[in-house]
Order: structure tokens, then sequence, then C-alpha cells
């Protein structure tokens, strides 16, 4: 067993490589990897390259540091949260309701066997889903979906609630347009307006404004949001983020 960070568990497998060993031979069954997001390719890299199986770790410093919830090792799909240790409950981050079970919302937790420092419905800021069907593994404790965003990424614009990630996988259904996009938001008056910015794919030849509409339309539909501006540009006119992390929203209300 390891535990690690993904990138760290990377590394050391590298390392172990240059060294002329072969990090598949080690005696390792699992390993638990947490404290940055871990995406799919990155946790079967992690499982090819040192032969083992890596199920994923969620916590926060606040509430006990890593151990709040942990992925099984039989069905890697979803983290059991110890519900004899806390309370999780999903609520809207905008208005602070309990979500039912399966909507997506924020991770709210109470501790219950703390005792120096109970924590009591702490908002963690996580975004994630709950779900209460019974696991592969047989364990019966509620499991939590992998974090998706951070409930401060949250943007209301005249009165609709909208995440970017929501936008961006709206635009992302679009094969002319490549995953560089910007969000711009401004006040005019009382007004806020929203312009959204993305980037065709390279020899885009077809019609503009009928994608522009087709985008529209699907952004109405979907997150009942109509950007005052949509602006599509060429390949390579969004501008790429070389070092840190990518800035795609500019909130100037
Ligand atoms: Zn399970």
């Amino acid at each position: 067993m390891l535990t690690c960070t993904p990138s760290y568990a990377l590394y050391l497998a590298e390392s172990a490589r240059n060294d002329g060993l072969n990090p598949r031979d080690f005696a390792l069954s699992t390993v638990i990897i947490g404290a940055e997001p871990c995406t799919q390719p990155m946790r079967e890299a992690i499982e090819a390259a040192l032969d083992v199986t890596a199920v994923d770790i969620y916590g926060l410093s606040e509430i006990i540091g890593p151990g709040v919830s942990n992925e099984c090792h039989e069905a890697q799909d979803g983290l059991h949260i110890w519900e004899d240790q806390f309370y999780p409950e999903v609520i809207d981050p905008a208005t602070g309701e309990p979500l039912p079970e399966g909507e997506e919302g924020e991770l709210v937790l109470t501790s219950l066997t703390k005792e120096a420092l109970p924590i009591i419905r702490y908002r963690t800021g996580d975004l994630t889903t709950l779900n209460d069907e019974q696991c592969a593994c047989r364990r019966t404790m509620v499991r939590m979906d992998n974090v998706t965003g951070r409930a401060d990424d949250l943007l209301i614009v005249r009165g609709v609630n909208v995440y970017p990630s929501q936008i961006e996988s709206v635009v992302l259904e679009f094969d002319d347009v490549l995953p560089h996009y910007r969000i711009d938001l401004e006040r005019e008056g009382e007004l806020d307006t929203i312009e959204i910015t993305v980037e065709l794919d390279e020899g885009f030849d077809g019609d503009r404004t009928t994608l522009e509409n087709r985008i529209r339309e699907r952004l109405q539909n979907v997150l009942t949001l109509s950007p005052d501006t949509l602006t599509l540009v060429d390949y390579g006119e969004i501008e790429r983020t070389e070092v840190g992390k990518v800035k795609r929203v500019y909130d100037r209300r």
C-alpha cells in the first residue's frame, strides 16, 4: 500500500525505472491517491506504471485532513463517506437549501464523533453528488462523486446560476469549437452582461452565423442563458496559459 499524490506516484515509478528497477515488480497492490485532482487518464497511467489499483481519497484539513471518504478498490466508482464519523449533505450553494440525492451541489459536513473541535454543517466549497445505491463492494456507506469544482466558481448572471464548467460542456459539444474559450462579465448600469468567446478549429470553413445560432440555441436550452455577445474567433486567437492555472473567467462587475 502506498498513499501519496498522483504526481508523486508517477514520479516514484519514473525514478525506479531510472535506477534500473521495474516498478511493476514492487510488492504493491493499492495506491491511495489524493490532494491533487486526478483525472481518469492519470489514474490509468499510475495503475499501469506500478501494476496496482489506484483509488481516490478525499478530505480537508478543517475536518481531519484526508480520510473523510475513500474509493473502494472493488468498484472504483465514487468515494464512500465514513458516515459513522461524518454526516454529509449536498446543498444549493446559492440558497443553502439541501438538495435531493443525485443532484450536484456543495458538500456540507458535520462531524459526529470529534470531541475537541466538532464541525457543524461546514460548507466545504466542493461540488459533488451523493449516491446512496448499494456499491458493488457491498459497503452501504453513501458515495460521493469525484469533486467537480468549487462553489466559489458559481456565476450569477441576471439571476441565472451558472458554472463556467457548464458553459464549457455546452460549447465543447460542437466539433468545430476548440477547448479554448473565455467568459467576460460586465455591469452596464444595473444590468449584467455576458460575452462568451470561443475559438474555431483550424481551417474552419463553415458558416459562422449558422454555428453561432446553434451554440446560442444550445446555451439557451441547457442553461437558460443567452449571452449578450457570442464571438467566434479564429484558431490561435485565445491566449494560451503556459504556467499556472488557466484563467477563463473575467468578471469585471
Ligand atoms: Zn464500494
